[in-house]
């Protein structure tokens, strides 16, 4: 890594860089933090789950033990190499186990909520296990309740609870409601549902040099190899022709399409578009129907906390 970051540095010397990873902290230590404090723009993302007993149930070394009292202490190492350095952050990355239920939400945020003093612009983020990440046997428990995530964010979001949760995912749920397009007559205009302009927004190159949309896209068409650049004429036709195509129907018919979050994130096979692209779509309705809701609550009882919401761009 200290490898590739003084070569960037080296090579591009015209343009701002920022740097960003995630790590299990695992190999942390006071010389590798000093380094990457030294850096500058740099973003790092901790695997932390929550307190000991939670992070552990997942989190092991190879001899089965846990993690987590080596991950603290260098979590620790981390957080007081970087707490009075500018234009850096260190965040955290929470991923929810089972029981998914409102206590374990509080019980994480408890947990960390101590760290909002210590470093500048520290929040956790929650997120699900990746399908089929989780032992067989938890299965179970995490049919508990649906949506916890998004529901206790907007909760306390609302309530104006102390959380040092990301409250990042409700502002950009606000935000997708706020700008939706509202015009004085019925208009058939069917926007491109979320998707950015492949390789406009961002790119993302694997170790083979492949090149793709973004970190999240998961399998998908690549845009072109760092050897010969990005192919435009396949990009038109995997991520705007052949999308559009076998979209259109689903979407023109959907009361939800101009505040549709959908991208190509988990939707694309290696060579197009998924044909179980559109199986999940009354539950983005739902979701939709939901934030929609939410926002008109905070628009009829908090309209001062909304305000903000015209100082922020998320595209
Ligand atoms: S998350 Fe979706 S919209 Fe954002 S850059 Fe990746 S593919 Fe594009
Ligand atoms: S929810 Fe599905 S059908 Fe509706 S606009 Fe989004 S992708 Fe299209």
């Amino acid at each position: 890594m200290k490898y590739a970051i003084e070569y960037a540095k080296e090579t591009i010397r015209d343009k701002v860089i920022s740097y960003g990873f995630t790590t299990n902290l695992t190999l942390l230590n006071e010389k590798i933090a000093k380094y990457l404090a030294s850096v500058g723009n740099m973003h790092i993302l901790c695997s932390i789950d929550g307190p000991e007993d939670v992070h552990d149930r997942c989190r092991v070394f190879k001899n089965g033990e846990g993690t987590h009292k080596q991950v603290m202490k260098n979590f620790d190492i981390l957080v007081n190499a970087f707490k009075n350095v500018k234009n850096s952050t260190v965040k955290v990355n929470s991923v929810l186990t089972p029981p998914f239920t409102f206590e374990k939400m509080n019980y994480i945020n408890n947990y960390f909520n101590k760290y909002k003093n210590k470093i500048k612009d520290f929040s956790v983020e929650i997120t699900y296990p990746v399908d089929g990440s989780l032992p067989e046997e938890f299965y179970d428990e995490t049919l508990q309740v649906s949506n916890v995530i998004d529901r206790w964010n907007k909760d306390s979001f609302y309530k104006k609870y102390d959380t040092c949760i990301n409250e990042e995912m409700v502002w950009k749920d606000l935000f997708r409601i706020h700008n939706r397009l509202i015009t004085q007559q019925a208009s058939n205009w069917v926007p491109f549902n979320a998707c950015c302009v492949p390789g406009a927004r961002r790119i993302y190159v694997d170790t083979k040099g492949y090149i793709y949309p973004c970190e999240r896209i998961g399998k998908a068409p690549i845009l072109g190899h760092v050897d010969y650049g990005i192919k435009l004429d396949e990009l038109l036709k995997n991520y705007i022709i052949d999308y559009s195509k076998k979209s259109i129907d689903s979407c023109k018919n959907c009361w939800a399409v101009k505040m549709c979050p959908i991208c190509y994130v988990n939707r694309m096979t290696e060579k197009e578009i998924s044909e179980k692209a559109h199986l999940n779509c009354e539950l983005y309705r739902q979701a939709i129907k939901s934030d929609l809701s939410f926002y008109h609550s905070m628009l009829n009882n908090n309209p001062e906390r909304l305000k903000k919401i015209n100082e922020i761009s998320y595209y």
